[in-house]
């Protein structure tokens, strides 16, 4: 048996217990297809923590290879034969000296299948589809998601349709058709290509994968938190800065830290959360900043960071409780600082981050020279995507082989 194979072939029991609406609590049946509550609310996925934490010990976490599967215990797949894996790995966190500071760590998730961290969430999601016998998956996406989406379900034969904004990144369109996707550029937003998923989802004609409309997404982004623990040696840093559009990683995260104190595995110490947005589409900071639970959909969206482009979230409240209750803030940031950090970030450290990257960096900047965070505090900013994805400025020097000039001049 090859090392690496173990995550994947050891059979195990699943600790769900059930699912549970956000907003309501109201219980529905695990092991069986859901979508949203029937309040319209998100569902969250609940497990035996005692029975899980007892078949898991640090020590043995400690010892499994690096990778997403290490914390199968707490995560819903329950056949491993549905797993469909393209090497989900830990990703690194990447000191930014120069352009962040001596104490800010980049978690770098672009290192992921498909050059996003939506990997995590999609290739638990359609893991879970596959587990319960879907055959054929829509998807409104602003473009990484629906690129996860098309590499997993393509490798285990779902058929997937996704709806793109058309000014949608033109790698991401292309990527997500070269992945064996039905791709179409639609000429409205997200939450408009939303429309469309739903309404094709009413007539049954295929199952809604749109942000937390099916509760898996959210247990395959709490990998994040978990990986951070380990990370950090069971502690977590003093803040978390996270570009956040439909938000489920940072309520990923929430839960993640949650379920860790319920093991034992953690204190009750919690980073500041800051959900960072661009300040041409800032629907959470805005909600944030009037005190309300629900965000307002936030008209004439526009920003660099394609990522975070999302008018309205369905998820907003849980956004809203988890940055509140972590004392952090919701940030917005203008797209000049987010290109300006960026480029800093490349040239002074080597990293090439994403817009949704930059942008958190951009916040935490602002926030530095605001006071609310301390050069001395531990800071993880998320670098989501690789930056490869994304245009560059042009490189346009040239040469003529047969005319060089003085090569001491280049
Ligand atoms: C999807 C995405 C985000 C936003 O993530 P959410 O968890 O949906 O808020 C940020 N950056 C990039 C690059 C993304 O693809």
């Amino acid at each position: 048996m090859r090392r690496d194979d173990i995550n994947l072939i050891a059979q195990r029991p699943t600790f769900v217990t059930h699912l549970e609406c956000s907003l309501t609590g109201e219980r529905y049946e695990a092991g069986r297809l859901h979508g949203l509550s029937s309040a319209g609310r998100p569902l969250l996925v609940r497990y035996d923590l005692a029975a899980a934490g007892q078949a898991l010990s640090r020590d043995t976490l400690e010892a499994r290879p690096t990778d997403l599967w290490r914390w199968r215990e707490l995560l819903p797949v329950r056949d491993t034969a549905n797993i469909v894996s393209l090497g989900e790995i830990e990703t690194p966190l990447v000191p930014v000296p120069r352009s962040g500071g001596g104490n800010v760590l980049v978690k770098d998730e672009g290192r992921l299948p498909t050059g996003s961290f939506k990997a995590r969430g999609l290739v638990m999601a359609v893991a879970m589809a596959k587990e319960l016998g879907v055959t054929k998956i829509a998807m409104p996406t602003n473009g990484n998601a629906g690129a996860a989406l098309a590499a997993y379900a393509s490798r285990c034969g779902i058929e997937t349709i996704v709806f793109c904004p058309d000014d949608t990144p033109e790698i991401n369109v292309r990527e997500i058709a070269m992945q064996g996707a039905r791709v179409y550029r639609v000429n409205g937003l997200i939450d408009e290509c939303g429309a469309i998923v739903g309404k094709g989802a009413a007539e049954g004609r295929w199952f809604d994968f749109s942000t937390l409309k099916e509760p898996y997404r959210i247990e395959g982004k709490k990998t994040m938190g978990l990986e951070l623990a380990a990370q950090f040696g069971w502690q977590l840093p003093d803040a978390i800065f996270y570009p956040t559009g439909g938000g489920t990683g940072l309520i990923g995260m929430w839960k993640a830290f949650d379920e860790l104190e319920q093991i034992g595995w953690i204190g009750s110490k919690r980073p500041r959360m800051y959900a960072v947005q661009a300040s041409g589409c800032a629907p959470i900071v805005k909600a944030f900043e009037d005190g309300v639970e629900h965000a307002d959909r936030w008209e004439n969206a526009h920003t660099v960071a394609a990522g975070i482009r999302v008018p309205k979230a369905v998820g907003d409240f849980l956004i809203l409780r988890a940055v509140r209750e972590s004392g952090g803030r919701a940030l917005a940031v203008e797209d000049a600082d987010t290109l300006r950090a960026v480029d800093d970030c490349a040239r002074e450290d080597g990293l090439l981050l994403c817009p949704e990257g930059g942008a958190t960096l951009a916040a935490y900047r602002n926030a530095l020279a605001a006071g609310l965070v301390d050069a001395e505090e531990r800071v993880v900013l998320f670098n989501c995507a690789t930056g490869l994805k994304y245009p560059m400025p042009a490189a346009d020097r040239t040469l003529d082989k047969n005319a060089l000039p003085d090569l001491g001049t280049l």
